[in-house]
């Protein structure tokens, strides 16, 4: 959207900000979702953040429900999460040798995660199902790989490509960059559309090396798994000895303790995690059946390896945020008010007469403003994305932060409460009357 949103909260200081950085990084950003592309003007710069709320170098201080993408699952900058940080940078930052913590690390994931037998720590989402897909591949001798349109598993080459199709068409690359040979190995299918699954099988089943996908679907909005997709998809893989992959880097420790696999009680051979596993820090994992996992260098022959991967300040932090999550679940307490701010946007969303979709699954959701349920690419590019680029600074100005895409999941944490919750709604109402 190329027009900026005027907005009358005092944005002087960051607009400053954004300018001088965008003579030094392209688009002014380390990460392209940043930049407000989809929603117009300008970013806010923040300064700090403390429970639910982000305080930017003006001044303003915003209730958060992007939560630095996922991660904030227990909000800005928890106590026992700093603590544990702090502690470990006294000790020194990286050894490049190993260290108790990331075994700590290891048997928490292990513990939670029902896929997971063995894992590699690595430093972010996009390593892990990087080396996940060439596992997938080494494992198998096979090369191919089905992924859906709308997952987004990271910048990997072989996984930026998307063009939505409900065929098993070869795949266009997304970007350029990333050549067609690389692209020609990966199938796009429409997801939740088990038809599209299996024909891609019967006609490709010996080729193919692995499915990737979010089990929950929050990189195109919130889109849930339709009953039995993912079963198919496990009965498929298991059929014609392709690999499983969930990429569970959002919705790992996010819609359950052991993810969506727990949530829906289907397995897969291997998981991706990210986001919340680094309490903040830059962590990733991939972890699954150990006679995969130990295909891996040193104990196999698929290479993958990491200068900073299992830092110790990453894995503290990480191991005191999994602890928390374990001893004292906030899963109920995120289900109900998740219903709770699902119940409110609802309401103010046709109070105000608008074609609108929620759709939640614990604490990630998506008001999508489109007349029909989402439960693939095809519904969710039909929604209103200048209607959503109106609602999103008309929330900022009433000092609340949702993410700046309608094709990003909005989180929020166990920090904010049933009031919060309620301010949201209240300017949603007020919003949503004249977008
Ligand atoms: C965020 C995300 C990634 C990429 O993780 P990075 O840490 O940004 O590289 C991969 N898959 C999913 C499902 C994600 O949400």
């Amino acid at each position: 959207m190329s027009t900026p949103t005027k907005t009358s909260i005092n944005q002087q200081r960051s607009i400053a900000a954004f300018d001088r950085a965008s003579g030094l990084m392209p688009g002014g950003v380390n990460s392209p979702a940043r930049a407000f592309g989809a929603v117009g003007g300008k970013p806010l710069f923040i300064e700090r953040a403390e429970g639910p709320f982000l305080f930017d170098i003006d001044g303003n201080r915003l209730l958060d429900y992007i939560g630095s993408w996922g991660p904030m699952i227990l909000g800005h900058a928890h106590p026992v999460v700093i603590e544990a940080i702090q502690s470990a940078a006294s000790r020194g930052t990286s050894y490049g040798a190993p260290t108790e913590a990331e075994t700590e690390l290891a048997e928490l994931i292990v513990e939670a995660v029902p896929s997971v037998e063995k894992l590699r720590l690595v430093n972010s989402g996009t390593e892990a199902t990087m080396s996940a897909i060439r596992l997938a591949r080494g494992a198998t001798g096979r090369d191919q790989v089905i992924k859906f349109s709308g997952n987004y598993h990271g910048h990997v080459d072989s996984l930026l490509v998307a063009a939505g199709s409900s065929a098993a068409n070869l795949g266009v690359p997304d970007s350029p960059g990333v050549t067609e040979g690389t692209s020609r190995d990966t199938l796009i299918l429409e997801y939740n559309d088990v038809g599209a699954l299996q024909a891609a099988f019967d006609k490709h089943g010996q080729e193919l090396a692995c499915v990737i996908l979010e089990p929950v679907v929050g990189n195109m909005g919130c889109v849930p798994p339709r009953p039995g997709f993912l079963e198919a998809a496990r009965e498929l893989c298991t059929k014609h000895g392709a690999v499983l992959i969930f990429d569970e880097v959002m919705t790992g420790f996010r819609v359950a303790y052991g993810g969506a696999q727990q949530r829906f009680g289907v397995t897969p051979d291997l998981t991706t995690l990210g986001k919340i596993v680094g309490g903040g820090l830059p962590v990733g994992a991939y972890g699954g059946r150990a006679d995969l996992m130990d295909q891996v260098l040193p104990a196999g022959k698929v290479f993958q390896a990491g200068t900073l991967s299992g830092n110790p300040l990453a894995t503290a932090a990480g191991a005191a945020m999994l602890k928390l999550l374990r001893d004292d679940s906030p899963y109920p307490y995120l289900e109900e008010q998740g219903q709770r701010l699902a119940d409110g946007l609802t309401r103010a969303a046709s109070r105000a007469g608008i074609p609108h979709q929620l759709q939640r699954v614990g604490s990630m959701m998506t008001l999508f403003f489109c007349d029909q349920a989402v439960h693939g690419w095809t519904e969710a590019s039909t929604c209103n994305r200048e209607r959503f680029a109106k609602y999103f600074w008309g929330m900022v100005e009433r000092g609340v932060y949702m993410p700046c895409s309608q094709f990003e999941a909005l989180f929020f944490s166990a920090t904010h409460t049933a009031e919060h919750i309620d301010q949201t709604i209240d300017a949603a109402e007020a919003v949503l009357q004249d977008v």
